[in-house]
C-alpha cells in the first residue's frame, strides 16, 4: 500500500490543498483558535508561528507505540508551539523552549523527512502539526517528488477543525490522537479552551471516518488508521471511563487504543496542587479491563502488560 500523498502530488490534488491552507493562513482559522491574523504576513496568533514551521528536534524515536517503531524506530518531527498549550504539558521541554527552536523553509522541512527515511524510518511521525498544517503540506509536496515514500502520522492533541483535516483526507495515512479532557471545566482550566471536548470528539470522528481502524503490514507495522491515547490524569481529570464510552460507542472496536500512565507534574502543574498528584498502576490496569469488557479489542500491549506487572 503506496501512502496516500502519493497519489495525491499525481494528481495535482495536494496542491490544490496547500492553495487552500495558504487562503486560510491568511486570517487564520486553521485550528479552533480561530485566530484571524494573516500568518503569511508575519502575524503571530495563539500558536505564535509565522509563515515559517519551527522544528525543535528530529530523530528515530523508539518511544512511541510498537506498530509505529518496528526496527528501526518511528521519524519523528517534533514542532514548536502548539495551538493548545496544556499546563502540565508533558513535553513542555520540546514544545516551550523557544530556544531550541529552528525556523525551517519547506525545503529544509523536506529534507528533514528524507534524512528520516533515509535512517529507515518506518514513517514520519509530525509531533504537534495542527498549526503547521500548509508548512508540512508545502514539504510533503517537496519531499514526495524526492521520492519520499513512508507513511505519514498525524500527532496530535485532537484540538482540530474538521475542515482542517479535511485537506489532509488522502493525505495523513495514520492518525495518532490524544483524547485529553472529557469535560469543558477541565479543559477550560488547564489549557483555556472550553472548546476542547467538543471540537476533539468532532476531530477524532472525522480522524476515524477517513482512514478507519488500524492496519499493519505482515511486520506488524502501522500502514494506515487511527490510534489513540489517552493519557490518565490524577483524580481521573481527563474523564477516563467517560472518553472509553465514547470510544466504545462511536468508533470500530478494533481502534488501537494506548492507555497511558506516565502523567508526571511538568510545565506549569506546580501551579495546581491537584495537578502534582501521579496515576498509579492499579488505575491504568482497571481502565484497560474496563476497555477490554467495552469490547474494545486492540489495547496497547506494552502499557497493558506492564501494568499488570506492577499490580
Ligand atoms: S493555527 Fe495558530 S494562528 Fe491559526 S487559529 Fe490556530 S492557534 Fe491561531
Amino acid at each position: 500500500m503506496q501512502p496516500g500523498y502519493l497519489q495525491a502530488l499525481e494528481t495535482g490534488e495536494l496542491k490544490r490543498r496547500i492553495d487552500k491552507a495558504g487562503q486560510w493562513s491568511t486570517r487564520c482559522c486553521l485550528c479552533p483558535r480561530n485566530c484571524g491574523v494573516n500568518r503569511l504576513e508575519g502575524e503571530l496568533g495563539f500558536c505564535r508561528t509565522g509563515p515559517l514551521a519551527q522544528v525543535a528536534a528530529f530523530n528515530l524515536h523508539f518511544g512511541e507505540e510498537a506498530p509505529l517503531v518496528g526496527e528501526n524506530g518511528s521519524g519523528t518531527v517534533f514542532f514548536g508551539h502548539c495551538n493548545l498549550g496544556c499546563v502540565f504539558c508533558q513535553n513542555h521541554d520540546i514544545s516551550d523552549n523557544q530556544s531550541t527552536h529552528q525556523e525551517v523553509h519547506p525545503n529544509q522541512l523536506a529534507w528533514i523527512f528524507m534524512q528520516l527515511q533515509k535512517q529507515g524510518a518506518h514513517n514520519i511521525n509530525l509531533v504537534t502539526p495542527s498549526h503547521v498544517v500548509l508548512q508540512v503540506l508545502q514539504a510533503l509536496e517537496l519531499a514526495a517528488g524526492d521520492g519520499l515514500n513512508i507513511p505519514l502520522v498525524y500527532n496530535t492533541s485532537s484540538y482540530d477543525e474538521v475542515h482542517t483535516l479535511k485537506l489532509l483526507e488522502g493525505i495523513v495515512d495514520i492518525y495518532l490522537a490524544d483524547s485529553k479532557f472529557f469535560y469543558s471545566e477541565q479543559a477550560r482550566k488547564y489549557a483555556d479552551a472550553p472548546d476542547y471536548p467538543q471540537k476533539a470528539k468532532e476531530a477524532i470522528l472525522e480522524m476515524h471516518r477517513q482512514v478507519g481502524g488500524l492496519e499493519t503490514d505482515d511486520q506488524g507495522i502501522a500502514r494506515r488508521g487511527l490510534m489513540i491515547r489517552h493519557l490518565v490524569m490524577p483524580d481521573n481529570l481527563a474523564g477516563s471511563d467517560e472518553w472509553l464510552q465514547f470510544f466504545a460507542e462511536n468508533l470500530s472496536k478494533d481502534t488501537f487504543l494506548n492507555i497511558m500512565g506516565q502523567y508526571r507534574p511538568a510545565g506549569m502543574a506546580h501551579n495546581y496542587p491537584e495537578l502534582l498528584g501521579r496515576v498509579s498502576g492499579n488505575q491504568v490496569e482497571t481502565l484497560n479491563k474496563k476497555a477490554r469488557k467495552l469490547g474494545l479489542t486492540n489495547l496497547d500491549q506494552r502499557s497493558s502488560g506492564i501494568f499488570r506487572l506492577l499490580v
